[in-house]
């Protein structure tokens, strides 16, 4: 069987950021993955329970959502609500759904505080990004799947068998 690679729902044109909004990512490979049946949706923090439109949050205080896996960090939203626990219970969703689904790849949206492979933003709400990742992608990266960023996309592909 082809590998199946998980990938961030707003990425596939699904309006579900914060904001309302989707990241739809067009590129011919997302939609030949798509005919090969490879992709398997995800969206950490519909799964964990949050609507559409949403806060925004940030992770406080850390680069990695590693750090708020093990108790150093949380997520935070702007109203000041800590919502570390929705942010884990997400990453452990998405997680499922990928070792259900045998994905051993990952493509995620950069800069979210759950999908996030490079960069996420700093915890002041300002607009500054800073290298790191959010929780899901920490999760899964602990779990041995390979992380891709969308604009990685093309060495993701390099790279599956
Ligand atoms: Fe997209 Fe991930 Fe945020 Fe869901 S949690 S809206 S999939 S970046």
């Amino acid at each position: 069987p082809q590998a199946r690679i998980l990938v961030s729902a707003c990425l596939l044109g699904r309006p579900v950021r914060y904001n309302g909004s989707a990241k739809t990512l067009a590129h011919d490979l997302l939609a030949r993955w798509q005919t090969e049946e490879r992709i398997v949706p995800t969206c950490p923090e519909l799964e964990a329970g949050f609507s559409t439109p949403r806060p925004p949050a940030e992770i406080q205080n850390a680069q990695s959502g590693d750090d708020v896996l093990s108790g150093q960090a949380h997520v935070v939203e702007d109203t000041g609500r800590n919502v570390t626990a929705l942010y884990e219970r997400g990453a452990r969703s998405a997680l499922a759904t990928a070792l259900q689904h045998g994905c051993r790849f990952a493509l995620l949206t950069d800069g979210s505080p759950s999908c996030g492979s490079r960069f996420i933003y700093d915890g002041a709400f300002a607009g500054r990004r800073h290298h790191g990742q959010g929780v899901t992608a920490a999760l899964l990266r602990q779990h041995g799947i390979a992380v891709f960023a969308e604009s990685e996309i093309e060495r993701l592909r390099d790279l599956l068998p």
